[in-house]
């Protein structure tokens, strides 16, 4: 049995709301305010209900949510 340990993670990154994993080349959301996508916050969600979750913190006047895919490993 060889041993597989590798340094790579095995997931892009994870939703911020529910921190489920969000594999590489899968379809993510983000929001579509600037601030929730900067480079900085880098807000992603899972599905739309996270992302719906996610107003209930952010208490945005007018967005909705972009679908995105994750780059490849
Ligand atoms: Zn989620
Ligand atoms: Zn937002």
């Amino acid at each position: 049995m060889s041993e597989m340990k590798s340094s790579m993670p095995e997931f892009w990154k994870r939703c911020n709301i529910c921190k489920k994993e969000i594999p590489f080349n899968e379809t993510y959301y983000v929001c579509s305010v600037s601030t929730c996508r900067n480079k900085v916050t880098g807000f992603v969600f899972c599905s739309t209900i996270c992302w719906d979750g996610h107003l209930g913190f952010a208490h945005h006047r007018s967005s909705y949510c972009e679908e995105m895919t994750a780059p490849s490993a």
